[in-house]
């Protein structure tokens, strides 16, 4: 069923090149970029029911508390050591910010100042209750990026596969970012041997929520059309995310 708001789309939006029918799964279609692997909803729901799904709790976690905070937090610190030399003495933010977890490791590992940016009120409120020394914005990052903020380094986690605008959440990356400012982004990698055959079967393959995915070559032309280069990826022969640290080149 098509709702207000809802966008067609005819060709890529990463590459331009030509798209067709890929999968349907729970209601909705996905297309497929022959030339880049771009996988998107079709139509892509509008903007304003992406932000329903989350701004009232997401999916994420129950309505006071984080089911494992403990084991979030620890490997929060872990993520947050391995990428120290990309924050320390930087300003940092965290786009999908959700409990805080992150945003109080960059603070405790070197950052000089780590923020917080969030459209879920629950998590926002549990972030701000959790870790006080931060500040958490509760936000749609168009609202932000309109305040003039900009930071050092963005840290990106399973958070791009939930934003049908490309368009704008790139440029939302761009306007934030200073220049040789690095991103650490992750997201799944459709592209990835370890998903089945039958992508169907894939659970990550999940509407509503998860609107487009990417692969190797589709997310890299992303992030160059943007102004970034792709610094270093972490590829795992085990799972099917894409990991990587871009940079900020013009
Ligand atoms: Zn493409």
């Amino acid at each position: 069923m098509l709702q207000d708001g809802a966008r067609t789309m005819t060709a890529c939006g990463v590459c331009k090149g030509v798209t067709e029918e890929f999968v349907h799964k729970g209601g909705s279609r996905y297309d497929k970029c022959t030339n880049c692997g771009f996988v998107f909803m079709n139509p892509m729901p509008p903007a304003g029911q992406l932000d329903e799904l989350y701004s009232a709790g997401g999916p994420q976690h129950l309505p006071d508390t984080y089911s494992k905070s403990r084991s979030r937090a620890r490997r929060a610190y872990i993520r947050a050591i391995a990428l120290r030399r990309y924050f320390r003495g930087k300003d940092a933010l965290d786009f999908g910010s959700g409990g805080g977890f992150i945003v109080n490791a960059l603070q405790k590992f070197g950052a000089k100042s780590a923020t917080g940016l969030d459209i879920d009120s629950v998590a926002v409120a549990y972030a701000r209750r959790h870790y006080a020394g931060s500040q958490f914005f509760l936000s749609g990052y168009e609202d932000f990026a309109a305040s003039g903020r900009t930071f050092d380094f963005i840290y990106s986690s399973e958070v791009l596969e939930h934003i049908g605008d490309i368009d704008g959440v790139m440029s939302f990356l761009q306007t934030i970012t200073r220049p040789g400012a690095t991103l650490f982004i992750t997201t799944p990698d459709i592209g990835h041997p370890a998903v089945p055959a039958k992508v169907v079967d894939w659970p990550v393959l999940a509407p509503p929520h998860h609107v487009q995915f990417f692969t190797q070559d589709s997310i890299t032309k992303l992030f160059i059309n943007y102004g970034f280069t792709i610094e270093r990826r972490y590829n795992k022969r085990s799972a099917p995310t894409l990991k990587f640290v871009a940079k900020k080149i013009r």
